[in-house]
This record gives C-alpha cells, structure tokens and sequence, in this order.
C-alpha cells in the first residue's frame, strides 16, 4: 500500500537516498535530513497511513518496536541527556509529510532546541467535565 507522490514511500521503495539505520519487512529508520539535533531520526511503516488513526493495531506494535530498537541505539551510540519521541498528526499539529511517522530526537542537557508552552491557568471541574461527556458521547 504506497502512494506515488509520497517522499517517505519513495524512500521505502529506495527511489529517493536515505540513511537508513534500520529496516525490517513493515518497518524503516532513516536520518532526518533536517535534523534539529545529531542523530534526529524517523521511523516509518512500511505501508502509507496518514494518520495514528488510520494504523492498524499489528503495525502500530511493529512500529513502536523499532522506535524502541532506535531510540536505545541512538541513546546508547549518541550519548545524548535525553531524547524526545514526538509524532505530529494534521497540518495543525506541524505534520508535513503525510505518511505516519515518528521523530526520535536526541537531547543535550539545556539545549532548547524544543519547548513545549505550559498550560496558562488550570481547568475548571464543568470544563473538564463537559470535555468527558463530549469524548464519552
Ligand atoms: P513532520 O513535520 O512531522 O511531517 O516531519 C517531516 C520530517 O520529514 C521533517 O523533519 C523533514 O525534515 C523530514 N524529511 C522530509 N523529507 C525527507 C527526506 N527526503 N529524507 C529524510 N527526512 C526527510
Ligand atoms: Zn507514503
């Protein structure tokens, strides 16, 4: 299942240069080529989605697995402080690139490269509480 226009399927089907770090049959791992730091990677299935929504539960666990397979090679050949896993869904959300993929981004101690704004005041109990009824309608 693969789209023609899609980067990340021309990637797979080896049409476009990539650094893959890793590759099994529904999953690949390649270099971000704008990374935000040394060794920013992205992890893709195999099959074109969207969305999370539109993974089905088998590939979602085949994915995360090499997410983690990744995340701890980059963790432990890097040498980073941290790293973040970060997913983006709809344009909204900052997704460019419409093939679901996640991004394995290594972290120095204090580097900034990523901040994420603070919720401004807390929610009141009904705000809360409608927010439920309207997930659990
Ligand atoms: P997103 O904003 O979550 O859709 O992220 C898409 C990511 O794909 C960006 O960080 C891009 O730098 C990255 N990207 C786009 N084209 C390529 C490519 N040909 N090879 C590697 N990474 C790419
Ligand atoms: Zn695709």
């Amino acid at each position: 299942m693969n789209d023609e226009n899609c980067i990340f399927c021309k990637i797979i089907k080896k049409e476009i240069p990539s650094k893959i770090i890793f590759e099994d049959d529904k999953t690949l791992a390649f270099l971000d080529i704008n990374p935000i730091s040394e060794g920013h990677a992205i992890v893709i299935p195999k099959d074109h989605y969207e969305t999370l929504e539109f993974l089905p539960d088998n590939e979602l666990k085949c994915l995360y697995q090499t997410v983690k397979k990744v995340a701890k090679l980059i963790y432990e050949k890097l040498n980073p402080d941290g790293y973040n896993i970060i997913q983006n869904n709809y344009k909204a959300a900052g997704q460019v690139i419409d093939h679901f993929h996640v991004h394995i981004i290594p972290r120095e101690s204090g580097d900034k490269k990523i901040t994420l704004a603070l919720p401004r005041s807390s929610a009141s109990n009904e705000i809360l509480t409608s927010v439920m009824e309207k997930i659990k309608s």
